[in-house]
């Protein structure tokens, strides 16, 4: 079972940081556990591999614009 890639917009403040580093914090993993970790992208990418196993959601911090990409594309213009 792989862990689901969830994006929205506003997941994270500017106060929002890395649990390894001081970067902004781009992603939010929700482990199997209940726990989450919150990482840079940096990090996230370095740890991704390890974190699929244990990890149920990753919610990625992208801008609302991509955010909205994601959804269905409204089709009655
Ligand atoms: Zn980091």
């Amino acid at each position: 079972m792989t862990a689901t890639e969830v994006r929205t917009a506003a997941l994270f403040t500017a106060a929002d940081r890395c649990d390894c580093c001081p970067a902004p914090a781009t992603t939010r993993a929700v482990l199997r556990t209940g726990d989450d970790l919150v990482f840079c992208d940096h990090h996230f990418r370095r740890n991704q591999a390890a974190l699929i196993p244990l990890a149920t959601m990753f919610e990625r911090h992208v801008e609302l614009d991509e955010a909205l990409a994601f959804v269905p594309a409204f089709t009655g213009r």
